[in-house]
């Protein structure tokens, strides 16, 4: 089906037809559902799980497809199949990056899958901001923009927490309890407000940091373990085979950086090009300012942040400097220079063991992630680095005794630490 024959989402479907989202991040995601529904959209991200879908993405996409694709592509035909939605009320959205991976094409294969399906006639959203696609009832405006990128902000700060707080709670289900009254009561506000306020969104930052900042801990020393990768592996519980809960459980600290550095690095990739390439200079110029504007929250999050226990953000300006002795900005297919940075931000903010989630078929994140580890590893000698790889047809024990592995490493540098200081 070429780009003339889709199903258009058309303004009169608008107040009818339930938007599925699938699910990335989960800290995220419902917050991006929400922020739609107060747009006027009926949205919904999905919850269901299991073997099926790896099933349903194999028989209906290519099976040397990057696994991302067939994860997602997978779960809404397996959400298509449950027999909980209504299929003619129905539409799909899924992002389009307009760059040069394969991502940008996933919409295509999963338009493909849908008709050999038998569901041809639902309509496909692509989200993106390079008006790539358009459809008259889905109109991605600075208005709604604005907002996405506010509950992102919001998305990474509960994440964040999150992860430094639920593996040292004294009280157990404290951590859940919390993030959940924070998800319900974001969710109730927006349904009031179409728009958040830099003062409410402030409001919100300080007191979700106040709240967590009140969670009573212990005082254990676990291993850090940060996650970088793929996007969708990195974030996807159903991706990664839940990864952070499995890390968690083998007694670690998980941190994961936030998306906002990834639409931050997608932005500035576009300004890169057009002054490398050519192109128009206003366009260079507004994604220089939406670079900074994006960025303008955290700035805020960082002063809230001071006072805590909690880990910083690290600014833009000085996580592009990290990649720069290894890299070109030039390289920014799939997550490009931004992965091999983040992996030296973790090490340098203390956090030595690093895995990276690797997708099977994803070439581009291959090259920048365990391409680069021997690199990595002579800069700096201490780093515990380990890739594992996602395959829907990967064995989950295989995966959980390599992690075992770079867990059991992290655990022994840390007795050893702990052993010398206490000297
Ligand atoms: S980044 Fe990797 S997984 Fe994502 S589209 Fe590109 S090749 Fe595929």
């Amino acid at each position: 089906m070429n780009s003339e024959d889709r199903v258009i989402f058309t303004e009169e479907m608008k107040k009818e037809y339930t938007i599925l989202i699938p699910q990335m991040a989960p800290f995220h995601f419902e917050l991006l559902s929400s922020t739609l529904n107060s747009f006027g959209y009926k949205s919904e991200v999905l919850a269901n799980n299991g073997k099926d879908i790896a099933y349903l993405g194999n028989k209906y996409v290519h099976n040397d497809t990057c696994v991302p694709a067939i994860y997602v592509i997978g779960q809404f035909l397996d959400a298509l199949n449950s027999g909980k939605y209504d299929v003619h009320k129905v539409a799909l959205i899924i992002t389009q990056t307009g760059g040069g991976c394969r991502a940008s094409n996933y919409i295509h294969l999963l338009r493909s899958a849908l008709k050999k399906a038998g569901y041809g006639y639902i309509p496909v959203i692509s989200l993106n901001a390079s008006n790539i696609e358009s459809n008259p009832g889905f109109k991605l405006d600075f208005k709604l923009l604005k907002k996405l990128v506010q509950s992102i902000t919001i998305g990474d700060l509960l994440m964040s927490l999150y992860n430094q707080t639920l593996p040292y709670e004294v009280k157990k289900g404290e951590t859940d309890r919390v993030t959940d009254w924070w998800m319900q009561y974001l969710s109730d506000e927006y349904k009031n407000n179409v728009k958040i306020s830099s003062s409410q969104l402030k409001s919100y930052l300080k007191d979700i940091v106040n709240d967590f900042n009140q969670i009573e801990i212990t005082n254990e020393i676990k291993p850090k373990i940060g996650i970088v990768g793929e996007i969708y592996v990195k974030y996807s519980p159903l991706g990664n085979n839940n990864l952070e809960a499995f890390l968690i459980n083998e007694g670690c600290e998980v941190r994961t950086l936030g998306i906002v550095d990834f639409l931050l690095y997608t932005f500035e990739s576009v300004a890169y090009d057009i002054k490398q390439y050519g192109g128009k200079y206003l366009t260079r110029i507004i994604f220089k300012l939406l670079v900074k504007y994006v960025e303008h929250p955290r700035k805020y999050v960082n002063k809230l942040l001071a006072p805590t226990r909690f880990a910083h953000v690290l600014e833009f300006k000085n996580l592009k400097r990290l990649a720069q002795p290894y890299l070109g900005y030039g390289v920014h297919v799939g997550e490009g220079w931004l992965l091999t940075a983040e992996i030296i931000e973790l090490i340098k903010s203390g956090v030595n063991n690093v895995i990276t989630t690797q997708p099977f078929g994803c070439l581009p994140n291959h090259i920048v992630a365990k391409g680069m580890f021997k690199t990595i590893k002579e800069a700096y000698p201490s780093a515990n680095l380990g890739s594992i790889d996602y395959d829907t047809s990967a064995s989950k024990i295989n995966q959980e005794n390599r992690i075992k592995l770079i867990v059991m490493n992290a655990k022994s540098k840390l007795n050893k630490e702990l052993k010398k200081n206490t000297k």
